[in-house]
């Protein structure tokens, strides 16, 4: 009897070992899986920058690539609620380059746009940045449907900054002189698979909801703690 009860009391405890390793386990796959979930992101190939406009240290660990569109609210709104503090946290740094390349979901309207922009970083590349922000800042808060980048437009943007040259920026539209760089942003858009802006890529690795901060800041730290 008291040997059965020895042998029962010694099966009891492995049972207990057993279910304590499987429970542990299971919490392990679950941290691991609910980590995972914080930064949900779609890897594709790092982004060829060469010729974008960029901000921050051009030899900086990590590269933050926005497929933005000038006629997209989206992206106006990233551009005023997540860009900044990125910009703080990252790009001030030097741990962050930041690149923004052209989408042109929205027509004929984010084409004229972007045409804008890429005359601007060709010919004042110092104003890019102030053009760029006031052209987005120059979007409708109300009806963005409707069409609201023109020429004028453009050119009345432009004349609030001394550093560009009005006439060449009108030349340069009417010629679509940077039909080119055009072409080379419309074909990273398709080899990044962006199908919706602003889509944001770090260091090659698409984040799936561009407006969490949080996600953006841990794989931006997940990506510097790769390069140490
Ligand atoms: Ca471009």
């Amino acid at each position: 009897m008291e040997k059965k009860s020895k042998r029962n009391t010694n099966e009891g405890m492995k049972w207990a070992v057993l279910a304590t390793v499987l429970i542990f386990g299971l919490v392990a796959v679950i941290v691991v899986v609910m980590n995972q979930q914080e930064t949900p992101v779609v890897e594709t190939a790092q982004t060829d920058i060469t010729g974008q406009p960029t901000l921050g240290e051009s030899d900086a660990p990590v590269t933050v690539v926005e497929f933005g569109d000038f006629k997209c609210p989206s992206c106006k709104a990233w551009g005023e609620m997540i860009y900044p503090q990125l910009v703080e946290d990252f790009v001030n740094t030097g741990e962050v380059e930041f690149a923004y390349i052209n989408v042109f979901f929205h027509g004929n309207e984010s084409i004229l746009g972007a045409l804008a922009a890429e005359s601007v970083l060709e010919h004042s590349p110092e104003a890019y940045w102030d053009f760029h922000k006031a052209l987005f800042a120059a979007q409708p808060v109300v009806d963005h449907d409707a069409a609201w980048i023109t020429p004028e437009k453009v050119l009345e943007v432009a004349s609030a900054l001394p550093a560009i040259d009005q006439s060449q920026l009108q030349g340069d539209i009417e010629q679509v002189a940077q039909q080119e760089a055009l072409e080379t942003d419309e074909a990273l858009v398709e080899e990044a698979g962006v199908s919706q802006t602003p889509t944001i890529v770090i260091n090659g690795k698409t984040l799936e909801d561009p407006f969490d901060y949080d996600a953006i800041k841990a794989l931006i730290e997940q990506e510097l703690a790769g390069e140490e």
